[in-house]
């Protein structure tokens, strides 16, 4: 079998929408499992659509998810250069080769000549298209003497390169097979003569992707659903080669969380969830900024569109490079559920390297002007890493052990403080001042058996407690507050909280 070489082929015109990510995706997970080449191509030819940055955040987001290519711009390659804007040559040769085989032509009639027949098609309710049917009576070299050919070119006259779809006599019915759609059949007659070289002598998008995808030796494509229109005609264009096509594999769309439609940017900053992978503009930010991890990012998307079978949902990169088959990709687009998308980072995040967390408090930190503290970050994230979902819930969970309570919710200071609460904390203060040690459990011990043998509930020890410590009934353990705050620490806020309560 020939080996598996597969390709993300973008085209910079933007932030790589969380879609394309998808796609790239599902490119690297097939490449891996059939220990194949996953080839990152730029297709840059459309200068006007070209938009600076979006190459490299591209190179980035793929970097970030670890979905690493094999052979890119960057890396290079046996097959290079890997960007479309160098291999111009490349196309105006093939080009060539199917001018001179008759296979393509080129055809001199002017915008306004098309547009003109346009109307005329459309006023008795019909479509122009420029193939088979019409070629012979239209302005190109098939029509046309080859003197009046060379003529024309010698004046200059601004001209395309067609393609000749179709052509009387040929198999009107073209059958294929997409991996994901299954049989495919078109009426090849139907399909117009798509311009392969614009007249400014850049080679179009169709030409581009197909001569690169042979001479880059890629086995399957496997692209948008967006593409599947376009199926037909890169198959006849491999065959006026004389290639054989790879395997195509279209993937379905990512639809909104309505399930209507397909999932846009404006869908995302309508109900405050990111579909960009990194920041783009300086506004919006994307899922690495929101505070997913690449893995969980991963494996939603992987899921969003594929399924092994069986009711599991986690599932490592690697575990879905062994499971990843073209055949289970899902034939209806895949709705996008930012909850969903949530729950896996959770799940991913509550069971992540402490390290990962740590990393992003200490970043929070710093963003704060906090660089001194007495608190060991370690154990802060020790005691808070389960109630995470998004990375920033680490400072919204962490804060006050950073951050000495200023004010105290009031709410809470109705119900819970008494007039016996200053007594209570100030005998708290004493044990904490005397303790042996700040453990949590030589803590919990002390001052639940103050309590007992004083008969003071407990609730009227623990909750004033927390309030002082934290500023609120919110945290984790408060005998763990105590003992990662540190002895200094829990006497200085009981003082505060006693005085200004
Ligand atoms: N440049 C095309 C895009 O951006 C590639 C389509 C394909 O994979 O063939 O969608």
């Amino acid at each position: 079998m020939k080996s598996v070489r597969v390709r993300f082929a973008p085209s910079p015109t933007g932030p790589l929408h969380i879609g394309g990510v998808r796609t790239a995706l599902y490119n690297y997970l097939y490449a891996k499992k059939h220990k194949g080449a996953f080839v990152l191509r730029v297709e840059d030819t459309d200068q006007n659509r070209f938009v600076p940055g979006a190459e490299d955040y591209i190179s980035q987001t793929l970097a970030w998810l670890g979905i690493t290519p094999d052979e890119s711009p960057e890396k290079g390659g046996a097959f290079g250069p890997y960007r479309q804007s160098a291999r111009k040559a490349e196309y105006l040769a093939h080009a060539k080769r199917l001018i001179d085989n008759k296979k393509a032509y080129l055809a001199f009639d002017t915008p306004e000549e098309l547009e003109a027949l346009r109307k005329e098609a459309e006023e008795v309710g019909e479509r122009f298209v420029y193939n088979w049917q019409n070629r012979e009576s239209l302005k190109n070299s098939i029509s046309l003497s080859e003197r009046d050919v060379a003529d024309l070119l010698k004046n200059n006259s601004p001209y395309v390169v067609r393609f000749a779809s179709y052509s009387k006599g040929s198999d009107k019915t073209l059958s294929m097979t997409d991996s994901v759609r299954g049989d495919v059949a078109v009426d090849a007659s139907l399909i117009d003569d798509k311009i392969l070289v614009k007249q400014d002598g850049m080679p179009t998008y169709h030409l581009a992707n197909v001569v690169d995808d042979h001479l880059m030796e890629i086995s399957h494509v496997i692209r948008g659903e967006e593409w599947l229109p376009s199926m037909a005609l890169h198959v006849l264009l491999y065959h006026a080669f004389g290639w054989s096509p790879p395997t195509f594999a279209h993937v379905p769309l990512i639809l909104k969380p309505t399930g209507k439609g397909k999932l846009s940017k404006r869908d995302g900053d309508k109900f405050g969830f990111p579909v960009f992978p990194l920041r783009w503009d300086d506004q919006t930010p994307g899922f690495r900024e929101s505070g997913y991890l690449p893995d969980a990012l991963v494996n939603y998307l992987a899921l969003l569109g594929w399924n092994p079978g069986g009711e599991r949902e986690l599932y490592s990169t690697q575990e879905l490079i062994t499971l990843f088959s073209l055949e289970n990709i899902n034939k209806g687009g895949g709705r996008f559920d930012p909850e969903r998308c949530k729950w896996f980072n959770q799940q991913y995040v509550q069971q992540a390297d402490s390290a990962i967390i740590e990393h992003a408090l200490k970043g929070f930190l710093r963003e704060k002007g906090i660089e001194k503290t007495t608190v060991d970050t370690y154990r802060v994230v020790a005691l808070v890493q389960d109630r995470l979902t998004l990375l920033p819930d680490v400072w919204d969970e962490a804060d006050f052990f950073f951050v000495a309570p200023s004010n105290y919710d009031e709410k809470a200071v109705r119900k819970q403080w008494k007039d016996e609460t200053p007594t209570i904390l100030a005998a708290v203060k004493t044990l904490i001042t005397t303790a042996p040690n700040m453990e949590a459990e030589t803590l919990s011990e002390l001052i639940k058996g103050w309590a007992a043998e004083n008969e003071v509930r407990l609730g009227m020890v623990m909750a004033p407690l927390r309030i002082a410590l934290v500023g609120a009934l919110r945290g984790p353990d408060v005998f763990a507050i105590c003992s990662v705050l540190g002895k200094e620490n829990c006497i200085k806020r009981l003082d505060a909280a006693i005085a200004t309560v």
